[in-house]
């Protein structure tokens, strides 16, 4: 498992042995890797080095490990951020995937598990083709660019991947497993709560309100993007 060159990293941690040893193995994936050990050097750090992936703990010395989501998803709303968290931190996850991060990992975490949601989170769906119209909506994978009755969507990268693979069946369900497949990774480990979180996020940009959801849920089947 090598990683595309170049893809930068960085660590917010404060924990030494913990931050140390994730600086070996991203190291050894081919990652180049940036460490901070308090939350204002990481928002620093962000800034000056513009990494491609952060990974934050959320339970730091100096700031709360949710602003310094905020303020690394402001500065770099290109960045992924997954959090890495205590147990007794879940409320504060669904918090942090509000403020601009894409998945989180609960500690103590397994190095294999970490490194495949990095890998996941840094590979970008490989498309092509055509742009799709379909009621006002334009997907165009190309140029990676969603737009809305002339409007361009504001969306992240894990949310334009599945906005995209939603439309290219659509009129029809795609199950779970298969978008977890095609837009994470093959290899899924953790749970599919995140899947639940980007639909939820991708319907707050596509929806109009009071009007019934582009994304129908077949419960615990998939989803499927209706045709205008
Ligand atoms: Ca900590």
């Amino acid at each position: 498992m090598t990683a595309v060159a170049e893809e930068r990293i960085l660590l917010v941690e404060d924990d030494a042995r913990i931050g140390a040893n994730l600086v070996r193995a991203l190291e050894h994936t081919g990652y180049v890797v940036s460490w901070t050990q308090t939350g204002a050097e990481g928002v620093g750090n962000a800034t000056t080095t513009r990494p491609d992936l952060v990974l934050l703990d959320l339970g730091l010395p100096d700031m709360d490990g949710l602003d310094v989501c905020r303020a690394i998803s402001h500065s770099n709303p290109d960045a992924v951020i997954i959090m890495l968290t205590a147990r007794d931190e879940e409320l504060d996850v669904v918090v942090g995937l509000d403020a601009g991060a894409v998945d989180y990992v609960t500690k103590p975490f397994k190095l294999a598990e970490l490194l495949a949601r990095v890998r996941a989170q840094l590979r970008r769906i490989p498309m092509s083709g055509e742009s799709r119209s379909e009621g006002g909506l334009i997907v165009d994978p190309g140029a990676r660019r969603a737009s809305l009755n002339g409007t361009t969507l504001d969306l992240r990268n894990k949310e334009f991947d599945l906005l995209a693979r939603l439309v290219v069946d659509i009129g029809r369900v795609v199950s779970r497993e298969t978008l977890m497949a095609d837009v994470w990774d093959e290899h899924w480990f953790g749970s599919t709560k995140t899947l639940d979180f980007h639909i939820a996020a991708l319907r707050r940009k596509i929806d109009v309100d009071g009007a019934p959801s582009r994304i129908t849920t077949l419960r615990s089947v998939g989803f499927r993007f209706e045709e205008s």
